[in-house]
């Protein structure tokens, strides 16, 4: 999915209705129709479906981990969440941490996501001496945002040890692959 953008897109307030089943039907049609020929909505709503059906209680349980947009961040503060951000430009390094009584952290890595068409991370966690390597392809984005917002799991926050996280944000071209900035978290257990 790459960051098209829509002239009209579907209100915030309206795809949550339309996700708890709550639109009337003369509402609903045109919203599904527009989903259905619109990549950009049709993201938005996956986003919101990969939140789960309460937002709230299952980033408090701390099970969710997926790179979010910034209106949905905005959307978690005001629904009471506390979270804890780190902005972060590309090449950066910052210590972080989760308190107990926060609900979660949010990475903003600052890019230049202008013309990128497909966009993967590259994610090495190392741990007490231990290294782990993962690619995450074709991550949701917005090519205006200037950002990746990353929501790390914060159940498994809570149980991490001092860890190193390094994100790579990485341009899938035709003529190749281009990176667009690396990003340290130094991770302390609070
Ligand atoms: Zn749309």
């Amino acid at each position: 999915m790459n960051g098209h953008a829509c002239t009209a897109p579907i209100e915030f307030a309206a795809l949550i209705a339309y996700w708890m089943g709550e639109l009337p039907p003369a509402e609903e049609e045109p919203l599904e129709e527009h989903l259905l020929g619109c990549a950009h909505c049709a993201q938005r709503l996956a986003e919101l479906v990969a939140l789960g059906a309460a937002i709230r209680h299952a980033v408090r349980a701390g099970r969710l981990e997926a790179m979010i947009s910034a209106p949905l961040l905005e959307r978690m503060k005001k629904e009471g969440l506390r979270l804890r951000e780190y902005r972060i430009p590309a090449g950066g390094s910052v210590n972080c941490t989760l308190r107990a009584d926060e609900d979660g952290v949010v990475g903003r890595m600052q890019a230049a996501l202008a013309g990128v068409k497909r966009l993967d991370v590259v994610q090495v966690t190392e741990a007490r001496g231990e290294k782990i390597s993962q690619r995450l392809e074709d991550i949701p984005f917005d090519p205006a945002a200037g950002e990746v917002l990353h929501f790390p799991s914060a159940a498994a926050m809570r149980k991490m040890p001092p860890t190193t996280i390094r994100m790579r944000l990485v341009a899938v071209e035709e003529s190749g692959e281009r990176a667009l900035g690396e990003y340290t978290f130094v991770h302390t257990p609070s």
